[in-house]
């Protein structure tokens, strides 16, 4: 059977209803647009929300990213060990101290940080560890926690795909010592751009806090407002990293249906794993037992013992078939900027390149229909069925 449907399935569409629209409208009507009370209030359902003592929102996961690397007080010349598998931010917020991003491979088999090559390359200048909860789960934390409290190395946790999610029952945002997360427009809340830094460290959250807004002292967001004074000081070489009331006001709604869009999106992910069990082609993901998924990506591998085809032309394939897709990630060490500035070489990670060549991530989004879930699966069956060796 042949799928010909005219309407396309995107990779991803954000769930904004009629109460996000509206909690906008209320804003703007307010006159007060950006940091103020819907921000603050954001911040206390969120560490709420997460168990987290402190939350401290910003205007994306990179600045979170960048200002957890602050409250470290990383240095130039200092080593930060991340993962190769992961995006950009993760690496580049390295660089923005002169610092050097130490790239390690995933685990065998796993989009995650394998805890025995981070502790192989922890060297006197590692400062900090960046692991990233892939499609939206932890994986061997405790591993990692260990190997870094050892050996007094800050856990940063690159949560962008991780809201919500627990990890041996323990709810992601206080696991480490930050945890950053991300409200992009294709994550699983979004504000359309926007983050959030949790942290149990009163001095981190103060600092991060602070230098999210032209390092100036702590209330300075007040100084409009009938509660606060003109007076301010600008305490060191801060960022303009606040996120608005606007942006908050959306957060707040989405967060109050986080939860629900989780399991719209866990019911979306068990219909394709039945759904796809039946092809040895695609390789379906698996979460591991100790942990539950935020389910941000549902990346399936193509087994190319069993297709005629390559990724590429499977993607292809789809997109003929109406279904966008999307691959994560690109390893750092195969791009440009990595190879020629950091020294790093095809071949070096063989674990991220083997998940890579042969990832596709298939669209999952709350607001995605039964329907659409069917046709990204009968697509599947279909190109599984043309093109089997
Ligand atoms: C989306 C993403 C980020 C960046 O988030 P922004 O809010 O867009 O800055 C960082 N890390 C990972 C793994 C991501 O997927």
């Amino acid at each position: 059977m042949t799928v010909v449907t005219p309407q396309f399935v995107p990779f991803s569409r954000a769930l904004i209803e009629e109460d996000e629209i509206s909690a906008v409208v209320d804003v703007l009507r307010s006159g007060w647009l950006t940091t103020g009370a819907r921000v603050r209030e954001f911040e206390s359902a969120f560490a709420r929300y997460t168990g987290a003592t402190h939350a401290v929102a910003v205007s994306s996961c990179t600045a979170a990213l960048h200002l957890a690397l602050a409250a470290t007080n990383l240095k130039a010349g200092d080593e930060v060990i991340i993962p190769a598998m992961t995006f950009a931010s993760t690496g580049e917020v390295v660089c923005y101290f002169n610092a050097q991003p130490v790239l390690v491979d995933c685990e065998r088999g796993t989009y995650h940080l394998d805890p025995k090559e981070f502790e192989g390359a922890i060297t006197s200048r590692t400062r900090a560890v960046i692991p990233v909860h892939f499609s939206g789960y932890a994986r061997n934390m405790d591993a990692i926690l260990e190997i870094a409290r050892k050996r007094n190395i800050t856990v940063i946790e690159d949560a962008a795909h991780a809201l919500p999610s627990r990890y041996e029952g323990r709810m992601v945002g206080k696991l480490g010592d930050i945890t950053c997360f991300s409200f992009y427009a294709t994550k699983t809340l979004t504000t359309g751009e926007g983050g959030m830094v949790t942290t149990e460290n009163e001095e981190y959250a103060d600092r991060i806090r602070i230098l999210s807004l032209h390092g100036i002292s702590k209330d300075a967001w007040k100084r409009y407002t009938s509660a606060g004074s003109w007076r301010y000081d600008i305490l060191e070489v801060g960022y303009k990293y606040n996120l608005t009331d606007i942006q908050a006001a959306i957060g707040l709604v989405q967060l109050a249906k986080c939860d629900a869009m989780q399991s719209a999106r866990a019911a979306l992910a068990g219909r394709y794993g039945r759904g796809l069990a039946p092809l040895d082609a695609f390789q379906t993901p698996v979460v591991p037992s100790n942990a539950t998924s935020a389910w941000h990506l549902y990346v399936v591998n193509v087994d190319s013992s069993a297709l005629r085809i390559d990724r590429n032309r499977v993607i292809e394939e789809l997109k003929n078939r109406g279904v966008g897709t999307s691959v994560h990630f690109i390893p750092l060490h195969l791009h440009s900027l990595y190879q020629k500035r950091l020294g790093y070489h095809n071949g070096q990670f063989p674990n991220a390149e083997e998940r890579f060549a042969s990832a596709i991530s298939i669209p999952l989004y709350a607001a995605m229909a039964d329907e659409e879930c069917d046709r990204v699966i009968e697509s599947l069956h279909d190109i599984a069925r043309i093109y089997r060796r």
